[in-house]
């Protein structure tokens, strides 16, 4: 669950991992992830309080209290409310599940988790994690949609369990851990196990090292795709020198680019994109709330539209004044868009009472990595020559 982070955060291992300087790097700008991670916080309280009500942990008057203040929350919706009991029926599942092999099973909820027996200052919540038979089952909500996150070999999850298996090895056997992401919001629940051995293998050979390293700003700055989520991607060198390799690319001498040289290009324009855009965006930033003036740049007022001061006046003003119909004045009403009535009847009303309504025209056709999942479409040109 999202709150105070330490330097040297479960959630951004991936990154430190690899490059190792950027957390003290980072210390000097400021964390911009507010909504999104308010939203989170919400999310995994909604979850939290789902399952507890359902174990009866709580007493029905707690539960309505705190039940009460989530919905009162902005980032409360019914698409929330659906994705926390999704996942707090996926918990309760597995300890159910548990349960059903030992009754010795456990269940613990936003468990405070201490890793600093491999990293300096290190600690993180455990969302849920259950313990049976030997295997301690780590589950964590991830209440964000635009990166689908996969359990395998993933740092932060690595993290948690080392922190589970310290606060919880000396009471029961462990010998596999089982790490678990749950992202409704995009469908996806990725698990992972791997032997408790080779877990402490990885964190004494691997982990506790580089974690010291970046604990201390030292190492090498390492620029790659985990620069998109590093504070400092907009201002770094490294990530600079990294993404304007593109503009030095040496190309053959002739007129036009080979079919190579394009296939480069595109290889290299995502993180160059957006890197681009991080930029922009921090010089646009610092210009409009510092005052900060960039050499042979100045602040000027973009293109705007005209609005009305005020609608109502104005429709009122038209129709009783000016004795126009509402039909000549007001747009003729518009159904909500496919996503904002999936947010307003929640995924499960939405599915099932308009499942019969909703087609999925082809999309629009875009060039990626021959690596990607998705399925190769045939070319106008491909096609005809089948045809033919
Ligand atoms: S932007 Fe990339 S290279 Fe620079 S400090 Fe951050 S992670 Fe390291």
């Amino acid at each position: 669950m999202p709150g105070t982070h330490s330097l040297l955060s479960p959630s951004s291992a991936s990154r430190w991992l690899r490059c190792t300087p950027s957390a003290r790097l980072e210390e000097s700008f400021t964390d911009k992830a507010g909504e999104a991670a308010a939203e989170g916080t919400l999310a995994h309280s909604l979850g939290e309080l789902l399952i507890k009500n359902q174990l009866k942990l709580i007493s029905k008057a707690v539960f309505n209290k705190e039940f009460k203040a989530i919905k009162e929350n902005k980032f409360y919706d019914a698409a929330m409310q659906e994705h926390a009991e999704n996942y707090a029926a996926y918990v309760l599942e597995r300890f159910s599940e548990a349960k059903s092999h030992t009754p010795d099973a456990v269940l613990y909820l936003e468990q405070r988790l201490d890793m600093t027996r491999y990293v300096p200052e290190g600690f993180g919540t455990g969302d849920a994690v259950i313990i049976a038979n030997g295997v301690l089952d780590i589950n964590d909500l991830k209440y964000g949609k635009g990166v689908t996150v996969f359990a395998e070999n993933n740092p932060q999850m690595k993290l948690y369990a080392l922190g589970a298996l310290d606060e919880f090895d000396f009471m029961y056997e462990i010998h596999t851990v089982r790490m678990t992401i749950f992202q409704p919001r995009i469908d996806n629940i990725s698990t992972w196990e791997l032997p408790v051995s080779e877990l402490r293998a990885w964190a004494e050979e691997e982990l506790k090292p580089r974690a010291a390293l970046a604990f201390d700003g030292g190492g090498d700055y390492t620029p790659g795709a985990h620069c998109q989520f590093c504070r400092a991607k907009a201002t770094c060198k490294a990530n600079a020198d990294f993404n304007l390799e593109i503009a030095k690319h040496e190309f053959k001498a002739e007129r036009l680019m080979s079919d190579d040289e394009i296939a480069d290009v595109l290889n290299r324009a995502p993180l160059f994109t957006a890197w681009l855009s991080a930029v922009l965006e921090h010089a646009l930033d610092q210009a409009v709330n510092h005052g900060k003036r960039w050499p042979g740049f100045k602040l000027v007022e973009g293109k705007s539209n005209r609005v009305y001061t005020d609608e109502e006046k104005v429709a009122e003003f038209l129709i009783k004044e000016h004795k126009y119909s509402e039909d000549i004045i007001y747009q003729p009403r518009k159904i909500l868009g496919i996503t904002a009535m999936e947010k307003a009847l929640g995924k499960g009303v939405f599915a099932s009472t308009l499942n019969g309504y909703i087609i999925k025209p082809p999309g629009k056709p875009t060039l990626v990595p021959i690596s990607d999942k998705r399925e190769e479409i045939n070319s106008n040109e491909s096609a005809i020559a089948d045809f033919s």
